[in-house]
């Protein structure tokens, strides 16, 4: 049985892709800051990689006391066996009793190995934190039965509570560069022998993929568009604004378009700065993915669609007289 009360403080894992730290890191700690406050013990951030160090102060600067750091050249690409054993003999040595990871394709790998490791619970995209001040307990909510419920899900008995979370779900902090840290090299020991898998080679994917999470503008989609012909409109108008495509699940269900796209309850959760719903009618499954938006502008035929409410901005008409209106008055200005 283990000890509970030995284990103190909030982990946060910082991801970087392609040389930059990812926003879903920033998106933690922000959290992380919180439930550390709220439980009086401190908020680490927890970087591996190859020549890495200067990504330090960025997280401290993102809230975090402490970062733990590993640094070794086979840590440079994202491997589940030796990101695992560094991370799980370090949350051994330093008992943090919170680990968050961002569900991300590499925290969604991770994470269900790391809290096998460690013999604990994990809840995935979790879209509430917070901290029961009577027990101490993180309680980690997310949707359960196709989105029909919200659980509330504690991990009573042992250690470090971990929960992922998709990336725009929480806030970052704004950064503040006058913050102090404290930052502590990780010593790693991977041989040749533990290195199960020999990465020869990275070869980046040439279809383009489809990023919602980190869009600043996305174009949406409903029913409304009438058609997966209709919704070459919607792609063109998301194109001309540098954004990505979105869509509501009636439309993924009729294979209009893939769910890739699927803003909601059950698909992405966004926050871009401009979010244009196109032909939606406004379903709460829907608005739960989307209300975070900066600005949000609705075109909707149905001068009562619910969609309204929640919109900085509300074209009534058709979409396909306003979209192509939009278009050509976007072409004329580019
Ligand atoms: C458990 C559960 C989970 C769910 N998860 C999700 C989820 O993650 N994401 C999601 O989106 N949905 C989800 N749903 C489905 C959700 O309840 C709605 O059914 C869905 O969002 C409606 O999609 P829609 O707005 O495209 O279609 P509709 O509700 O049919 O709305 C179409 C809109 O288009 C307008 N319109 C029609 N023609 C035009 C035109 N020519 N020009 C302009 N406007 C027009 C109409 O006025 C209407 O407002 C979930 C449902 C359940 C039960």
């Amino acid at each position: 049985m283990q000890d509970i009360t030995e284990f103190r403080d909030v982990w946060v894992l910082a991801e970087h892709r392609d040389g930059k730290l990812r926003d879903v890191s920033f998106e933690l700690l922000g959290k992380g800051r919180e439930l550390a406050d709220s439980l009086g013990v401190k908020l680490a951030a927890v970087l591996l990689g190859n020549e890495v160090e200067h990504f330090c102060p960025d997280l401290i600067h993102h809230s975090a006391d402490i970062v733990y750091w590993a640094d070794d050249p086979n840590l440079a690409h994202y491997q589940t066996i030796t990101y695992s054993d560094v991370i799980a003999e370090q949350v051994k040595k330093y008992k943090p009793e919170i680990l968050l990871i961002g569900a991300t394709y590499l925290g969604r790998d991770l994470a269900p190995r790391l809290s096998k490791r460690l013999n604990t619970g994990l809840t995935a995209d979790c879209t509430g934190l917070e901290i029961d001040k009577e027990t101490r307990l993180l309680v980690q909510t997310r949707p359960a039965f196709g989105g029909n419920v919200m659980a509330s899900i504690v991990t009573p008995q042992n250690r470090p509570q971990m929960a992922t979370v998709r990336p725009r779900v929480m806030k970052a902090l704004a950064e503040d560069t006058s913050r102090q840290g404290e930052v502590i090299k990780i010593p790693v020991n991977i041989t040749n022998e533990n290195l199960m898998i020999k990465l020869l080679e990275v070869v980046k994917e040439k279809k383009k993929s489809v990023n919602l999470e980190e869009a600043d503008v996305i174009v949406a989609g409903g029913r409304g568009v009438g058609s997966a012909a209709n919704f070459k409109l919607i792609e063109e108008l998301a194109d001309l604004l540098k954004g990505e495509m979105g869509a509501t699940r009636d439309v993924v269900d009729a294979k209009w378009v893939s769910s890739v796209h699927q803003v909601g309850q059950t698909g992405k959760t966004v926050r871009p700065k401009l979010y244009i719903a196109c032909g939606i009618s406004g379903a709460v499954q829907h608005i739960a993915g989307m209300r975070e938006s900066g600005t949000i502008v609705a075109i909707n035929s149905d001068p009562d669609a619910p969609i309204f409410q929640i919109s900085d901005y509300g074209i009534v008409g058709d979409i396909n007289h306003a979209v192509p209106l939009i278009i050509r008055a976007l072409n004329r200005t580019t």
